[in-house]
């Protein structure tokens, strides 16, 4: 089975829970077909049942997109089902350890990288790979962060994955411009979600220490980054590729 002629489809790794999950659902409510990519398949499962349920066409992939294998598979049971990727929403990450570069394990930094940036850049090749042969081109959201803009203690993989982030979307971005295929970064301030839960908990007053940097007084809600990428991806957006967006509340505007 093939999607309906005209639809749109959108893929968004790490669909199953926060920001990938607002923008799966903005997505949807947009009228897309949608690919749910995770290795959360609970969530996901469950996720690609209501929206299902909702009148969406909808299919959820487990996948760790650190996985070679599994991304190059993957794309291809997406491209086999929905017959085209036009909007990829690459935004599956993790935080990692919190310890200062002195002390930052191997381990943790592996894992950081393989995931946020080695796996981001994973799914954007195979994605590539079909939006080239596809004469109305795609647009593509790397997930980056404020992280990839400016320096933060404590987290030095994340800083230093994210920051590849952003340099891999102006790379690509550049590379396939003149075929039609735009490619972007988001770069959340702090959002709430479960990661930032998970963040906000190694400090006592964490929450409240997070509030006290922003300049809006408030943490961003996922939704809020979910409009961004639709626009992102959208005809709205013909004229930019290679641009980390900040959705931050003004936090790197300070
Ligand atoms: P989240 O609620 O933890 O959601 C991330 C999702 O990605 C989870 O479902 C997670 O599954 C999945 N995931 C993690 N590793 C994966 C892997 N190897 N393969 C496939 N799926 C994987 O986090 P979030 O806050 O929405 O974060 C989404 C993105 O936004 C990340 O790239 C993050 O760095 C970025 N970001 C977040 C914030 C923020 O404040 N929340 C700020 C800036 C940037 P599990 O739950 O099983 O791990």
């Amino acid at each position: 089975m093939t999607q309906e002629v005209g639809k749109k489809v959108a893929l968004v790794t790490g669909a199953s829970s926060g920001i990938g999950e607002a923008t799966a659902r903005l997505f949807a409510q947009h009228g897309h077909a949608l690919a749910l990519v995770d290795q959360d398949e609970a969530g996901g499962t469950k996720l690609a049942g209501e929206l299902t349920a909702a009148g969406t066409e909808c299919a959820f992939y487990s996948c760790d997109v650190a996985d070679e294998r599994a991304v190059t598979d993957t794309i291809q049971r997406i491209i086999a089902r929905f017959g085209r990727i036009d909007a990829a929403f690459n935004n599956a990450g993790i935080e990692g350890e919190t310890a200062e570069t002195g002390a930052c394990t191997t381990a943790n930094w592996d894992r950081v990288m393989n995931i946020n940036l080695r796996g981001l850049w994973l799914c954007m090749r195979e994605e590539l790979k079909h939006m080239v042969t596809e004469d109305t081109g795609g647009a593509i959201v790397n997930c980056a962060s404020v992280a990839g803009l400016v320096g933060l203690a404590g987290i030095p993989a994340y800083v230093a994955a994210k920051h590849g982030v952003v340099g891999l979307t102006k790379a690509a971005a550049l590379e396939y411009a003149a075929r039609n295929i735009r490619i972007n970064a988001i770069c959340p301030g702090a959002i709430e979600t479960p990661m930032l839960e998970r963040f906000m908990a190694t400090s006592p007053d964490g929450r409240q220490q997070m509030i006290a940097t922003e300049p809006m007084g408030r943490i961003g809600r996922p939704e809020e980054i979910a409009e961004a990428v639709l626009w992102l991806c959208s005809a709205g957006a013909s004229f930019t590729t290679g641009h980390a967006l900040a959705v931050d509340g003004g936090w790197t505007a300070k």
